[in-house]
């Protein structure tokens, strides 16, 4: 087996700047936009009267006030660290200057090679002030220039040298900006009405403020100056027309809309983003599923809840569509990537298109020649590249670190897939089209906030909350449980009812709660009489169901879904979560210590 060592790819945030407004103050906004990718630092330096002026400091992008004393300047380069190598410190975060302060550096990434990059440049006489790798590209640069007076040549010749996966930008003391991908993301956004450019890690970042965007591929080079922006192959240096695509108004909306919490919001949405499937056109679904059914076997991989999507994708498929379908978390795949054939098909949802270990699984399918299909939210993706099918969820931005939505969207696209391999995709629609509409009533009746803010009063107050269920609703309660701990920070226990007497019986007496999600369907009875030996245990149930069913000490009505019914129950119990963790006053739309992008392996 091949072992791929440079497929890791490391989160933080690059946002560059030129126009006419104050650079320092649309970095700050760029930066916050930038933060669910992880920060443990950050650091801006803007160039004004031929000088750069950088400020930098550990903890998140809250301290406007310190980027605000910055001089006032048309050109700035922002950075937010996510430490990899050298410790959180207002030193080791980026930019980084050059000797001479002639520019200052932000990197993206590892430079695998530093130690001996940096060995080297010791020989030669240069010395080092913080402990990161990103410095060794500094010294590099400098390097390089003693052997030409072109800084875009310098930055050449260092960049081939680096092994790994980095993207770098930099800024000179002239407001030129210099960035060069060959790993993460690098996106280029421009408005044309005003001139404005903008060098970032996502296009979200920038979307309200642009007209056009340019997305950077790996080994090309951008150049930006206040008059022009160019791109270039850095092998070869030859130049590169920059197409520019439409940026889309969903990625524009980035605000709350009158939410307290994107959270609330974000699910507030989940009956739009079922509607954003329905107008997809069906050809490109009828040409995955005909590569499904030639598929030997069919492997959904995700990670976190997009590990429970991928089963609850597999699900669909062997049930809807009788495909031999597998669900696989992304770190733990490895075992599979000798099993995997050109016959086979990877199926991988994720929000961001960047997941590291999801990466990891593709590129080693890819070496198999298995065929490879994504559905993925952010526009650009590395995923989306590497795929053979590429779908987009048009869910709009998800700024919650907590996924509800695309949860959502992920599922209802994999019910629609299912059914489209099995020749009923008009009947999906229909079935569809209800979900979508029911589930917005549900949302927006005030009996629904009511009872379930009730509810939640209630499981804040235990140490441990357990969830159960069975076949279509399994992976709904694991998911369930996922957004327990998340907004909680308890410890939640999703069950799946056939076990139960295998173990968690051991668990069940008076003061357990045990949430349910239950559909009338042929497991419907094993649900039923689950309930009711936890109940004899002396537990008491919330049911999550359209009817009240016997056995059920407090019922939350949802409307009645007939092969759907699944995708239903997910909301009731996003908003449970999102109800405890506002009783409990945690951070709900950034829990501690997770990522939304978890690009690290
Ligand atoms: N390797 C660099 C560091 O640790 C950059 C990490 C990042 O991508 O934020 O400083």
């Amino acid at each position: 087996m091949r072992t791929i060592t440079n497929l890791k790819i490391y989160m933080c945030g690059i946002f560059g700047y030129i126009g006419d407004s104050n650079a320092s103050e649309m970095i700050v906004r760029g930066l916050k936009r930038l933060e669910y990718r992880g920060y443990d630092s950050w650091g801006i330096a803007v160039a004004a009267k031929h000088t750069l002026t950088v400020v930098k400091q550990v903890g998140p992008i809250g301290d406007v006030e310190k980027a605000l004393t910055l001089p006032s300047s048309h050109a700035g380069l922002g950075h937010t660290r996510w430490a990899t190598h050298g410790r959180v410190t207002q030193r080791n975060a980026h930019p980084h200057f050059s000797t001479d302060k002639s520019f200052a550096l932000a990197q993206n990434g590892i430079v695998e090679n530093y130690k001996e990059l940096q060995k080297q440049l010791f020989q030669l006489g240069y010395t080092f002030h913080t402990e990161t790798d990103t410095e060794v590209i500094v010294r590099l640069i400098e390097y390089e220039q003693t052997k030409t007076t072109s800084l875009l040549d310098a930055v050449k010749q260092a960049f081939k040298q680096l092994s790994g996966r980095n993207t770098i930008a930099l800024i000179t003391t002239e407001g030129e900006i210099i960035a060069a991908r060959n790993g993460s993301p690098l996106v280029v956004g421009r408005n044309t009405k005003n001139g404005t450019l903008y060098i970032s890690s996502d296009t979200l970042s920038f979307a309200p403020y642009v007209d056009g965007m340019y997305m950077v591929d790996n080994g090309q080079l951008i150049r930006a100056t206040k008059s022009e922006v160019s791109c270039q192959d850095i092998q070869t240096g030859k130049s590169i027309s920059m197409h520019y695509e439409h940026v889309s108004t969903r990625h524009s909306e980035v605000d709350k809309a009158g939410y307290e919490h994107y959270m609330l919001k974000e699910i507030h949405e989940n009956p739009q983003v079922i509607a954003a499937l329905l107008k997809q056109p069906a050809k490109e679904y009828e040409r995955l599923a005909q590569a499904i059914k030639r598929a030997r076997r069919v492997y959904a991989v995700g990670s976190g809840t997009a590990g429970i999507a991928a089963a609850q994708i597999a699900f669909y498929l062997r049930e809807y569509a009788h495909i031999d379908a597998v669900g696989l978390v992304g770190a733990d795949a490895k075992e599979y990537y000798d099993y995997f054939t050109p016959d086979d098909l990877i199926i991988a949802p994720s929000q961001s298109g960047e997941t590291a270990d999801v990466l990891e699984v593709i590129e080693h399918a890819r070496i198999k020649k298995a065929v490879i299909a994504s559905f993925v939210n952010m526009p650009g993706s590395m995923m989306s590249r590497l795929s053979d099918f590429a779908f987009m969820a048009q869910a709009g931005p998800e700024i919650c670190v907590m996924s509800t939505k695309i949860f959502v969207s992920q599922i209802a696209w994999g019910y629609l897939l299912a059914k489209t391999v099995a020749n009923k995709r008009t009947d999906a629609l229909k079935q569809l089209e209800k979900l979508s509409h029911d589930m917005g009533d549900y949302l927006q009746k005030p009996e629904t906030h009511k009872q379930l803010k009730e509810v939640a009063r209630i499981l804040v107050k235990k140490h441990d909350i357990f969830l159960m269920g069975k076949y279509q609703n399994l992976q709904i309660v694991r998911e369930g449980m996922v957004k327990f701990i998340e907004g909680t920070y308890k410890h939640a226990h999703a069950i799946a009812a056939g076990d139960l007497k295998h173990y968690a019986i051991t668990l069940m007496e008076k003061g357990v709660i045990v949430v349910t999600a239950l559909s009338r369907d042929s497991v419907y009875s094993d649900m039923m009489n689950a309930m009711h030996e936890v109940k004899a245990r002396g537990a008491t149930v919330i049911g999550i169901s359209a009817d009240k069913e016997e056995g059920m000490d407090i019922h939350i009505p949802v409307p009645k879904e007939a092969e759907t019914s699944a995708i239903m129950h997910v909301v009731p119990l996003q908003l449970l979560a999102y109800y405890m963790a506002k009783k409990l006053g945690n951070n709900i739309d950034r829990p501690r210590n997770i990522a939304k992008s978890v690009t690290v392996k």
